[in-house]
């Protein structure tokens, strides 16, 4: 018996002339995302992508995991192919189903017959099947309403395939395919789960990370690791920048009012990480910013921080609640990271009353005692570079 997982594609079905492109790249991922779980041949026929098993060791169940990540895909599902004919079927159909029926009571078959060829229509295959399912499991009853499982019978061109429910997929569109998007990512909740939005929509990510040492510690530096390849399990292969941050920190610290020292600060983090997205090709930064849940992230104080920037900043979580935003991070499984409690940068040098409603003339009139472009340059030449 031969099991093989059928993908259904997604929002991409919809590209028109892009199709092509877009499929070529979801196809591209996939052979790479399930590499890790052997030998597989990944191919597309007719708006549906085939996974099959090239040997014995390939290993489904960590092929299918790993497909659950993969954007682009909105639903898939593990089938059973025979031969296009009604003796195979109606005896792979049952063996195959065997385990899976016995925890349900009633159901109901739904074939669908693509190959026109095929001697029996749609209605007569779901008859034929229905009764071996029967005759079969004496436990099991028919109910065309309101079944507890339906089995599917498709007769494709390779042969046919039989199947149960189709899960749900990562959805959004296949990573590559919208771009390159420099992600701003701290240890924190919100950054990692803008990371996985953006790629979601198809941007290929590039992470930056502003360090402090020695008042952040090497753990939290490995923590925002951590972050990453989980995030990567979804968004792919990502290239970590990491900047050292100390001496711009203490220059703030040292020669700004306080109450401005966190936009001051933020002003810092988008021009370096404006100039490391220009050398690494990405068009956009990304940040986890949400309205109004902490004193940087007014309007007036996102105003100041973007026009240190000459690029577009997405925020993805920009009117998304904590709850949201918490919900999301349980997911996609960074939640337990992220709340383990390493210092970050910006904990370390948060003022104790951070002015709400900055102005530009405040904030650059404070700059005027710093020498901004030295201090870029500075961090920039020291970044470090990791492939996660
Ligand atoms: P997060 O949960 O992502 O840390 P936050 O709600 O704590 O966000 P801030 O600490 O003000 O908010 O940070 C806002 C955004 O700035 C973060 O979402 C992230 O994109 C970026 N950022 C903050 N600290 C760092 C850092 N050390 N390195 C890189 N980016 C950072
Ligand atoms: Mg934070």
């Amino acid at each position: 018996m031969q099991e093989v997982i059928l993908v259904k594609l997604g929002e991409i079905v919809l590209k028109g002339l892009n199709r092509r492109v877009f499929e070529d790249r979801l196809l591209k991922n996939i052979r790479r995302r399930i590499q890790r779980a052997g030998n597989f041949d990944v191919y597309s026929m007719q708006s549906t992508i085939y996974i099959v098993p090239k040997d014995e060791d390939a290993d489904i169940d960590e092929a299918e995991e790993r497909v659950a990540k993969v954007f682009g895909v909105i639903g898939y599902t593990r089938a059973c192919v025979c031969e296009k004919n009604m003796d195979a079927i109606l005896k792979t159909a049952p063996e195959y189903l065997r385990d899976t029926l016995a925890s349900f009571s009633t159901f109901k078959v739904e074939s669908k017959r693509a190959d026109k060829k095929f001697p029996l229509d749609s209605m007569q295959i779901s008859r034929e099947v229905g009764a071996a399912l029967l005759r079969a499991n004496a436990h099991l009853s028919v109910d065309v309403h309101n079944p507890d499982i339906t089995v599917r019978v498709e007769i494709r061109e390779k042969g046919a395939y039989i199947h149960c429910e189709t899960k749900l997929g990562a959805g959004g569109i296949p990573v590559g395919t919208g771009g390159k998007a420099a992600i701003l990512i701290s240890g924190g909740l919100d950054s990692p789960v803008a990371a996985w939005m953006m790629a979601k929509r198809g941007v290929e990510l590039t992470a930056i990370h502003f360090a402090s040492p020695p008042y952040t510690s090497e753990r939290a530096h490995e923590k925002v690791v951590a972050l990453l390849k989980k995030v990567g399990e979804y968004a792919g292969r990502i290239e970590m920048v990491t900047v050292p941050f100390t001496k711009i920190q203490e220059q703030i610290r040292d020669n700004c009012p306080e109450e401005l020292a966190t936009v001051i600060m933020r002003r810092f983090m988008m021009r370096a990480a404006e100039r490391i997205a220009r050398e690494k090709d990405c068009g956009a930064l990304i940040t986890g910013e949400s309205l109004g849940q902490v004193a940087s992230q007014t309007i007036q104080a996102i105003a100041c921080t973007d026009a240190a920037a000459h690029i577009p900043v997405f925020r993805p979580l920009i009117g998304s609640d904590k709850a949201e935003i918490v919900a999301l991070a349980h997911r996609i499984d960074t939640y337990d990271i992220s709340i383990e409690p390493y210092e970050d940068c910006c904990t370390v040098f948060t003022p104790r009353h951070p002015r709400t409603r900055p102005t530009i003339q405040l904030v650059e009139a404070a700059e005027r005692s710093l020498d901004v472009d030295a201090l870029v340059e500075d961090c920039l030449a020291n970044v470090e570079i990791r492939h996660l």
